[in-house]
């Protein structure tokens, strides 16, 4: 049976960075649970389904056509033959998949789709629920934090590294309303998983978060 480490934790606290090194370090499986309520977002765009027309929405999230590969472009993402590794990092489908995620109905239908990345020797699942509901039997959990401003800060300077403009307060206010929404859906709600290793990097650099993650 294949190991399973969860790290979850709110948007832009950097657990896509630290979960790739751990795979990395491991030579282990990687999950971005997030692509793929970010894909579906993308595929519900592409077939003019409306975010509320949940039976438009589940039989799409059921047959979603998406697979995801490690190249030397870094992961990629192709939803029915087509290259969407950048589009889904926009903004506004990363809200979209917020939007979305909050459908129970959605959750389920993606919960399978998730458990067949554990694959031997041992997954690493990046997302918000994958220590509590999708890995609740995981060997190690880790929940990393950062205050809402510093996880603003780091997107801004992202963004700015990749000729983006954009100001500081609306990236605070977007990581604010997804909080909000992560932390009070009624299913799966953003909460460190019991046993969680907490670790909060506002203070912190990647290389100590992945230190003291590792260790
Ligand atoms: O992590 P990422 O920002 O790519 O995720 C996109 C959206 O999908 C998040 O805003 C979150 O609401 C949702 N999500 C989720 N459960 C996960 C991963 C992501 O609800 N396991």
């Amino acid at each position: 049976k294949a190991y399973v480490v969860t790290v979850d934790g709110p948007s832009g606290a950097g657990k896509g960075t630290l979960s790739n090194m751990l795979a990395d370090a491991y030579k282990w499986h990687f999950l971005d649970s997030g692509a793929i309520y970010r894909v579906l977002a993308i595929a519900a765009i592409h077939h003019k389904i409306a975010l509320d027309d949940i039976h438009g929405l589940q039989p799409l999230a059921n047959g979603l056509d998406v697979t995801f590969s490690v190249t030397d472009k870094g992961n990629r993402v192709i939803l029915e033959g087509e290259d969407v590794s950048d589009d889904i990092r926009s903004e506004e489908v990363g809200s979209t998949a917020s939007q979305i995620a909050s459908i129970p109905m959605i959750r389920e239908a993606l919960l399978k789709r998730q458990r067949a990345f554990a694959q031997l020797p041992g997954l690493v699942a990046d997302g918000r629920d994958m220590g509590t509901v999708v890995f609740p039997e995981a060997v190690a959990k880790i929940f990393l934090t950062a205050s809402a401003q510093s996880r603003a800060q780091r997107r801004y300077e992202q963004l700015k590294a990749m000729g983006q403009d954009v100001k500081i307060a609306c990236l605070l206010m977007d990581i604010q309303a997804r909080d909000e929404r992560d932390l009070n859906r009624a299913t799966a709600p953003l909460v460190a998983a019991k046993y969680a290793l907490e670790i909060d990097s506002t203070a912190l650099g990647i290389a100590q978060v992945f230190e003291i993650a590792k260790a």
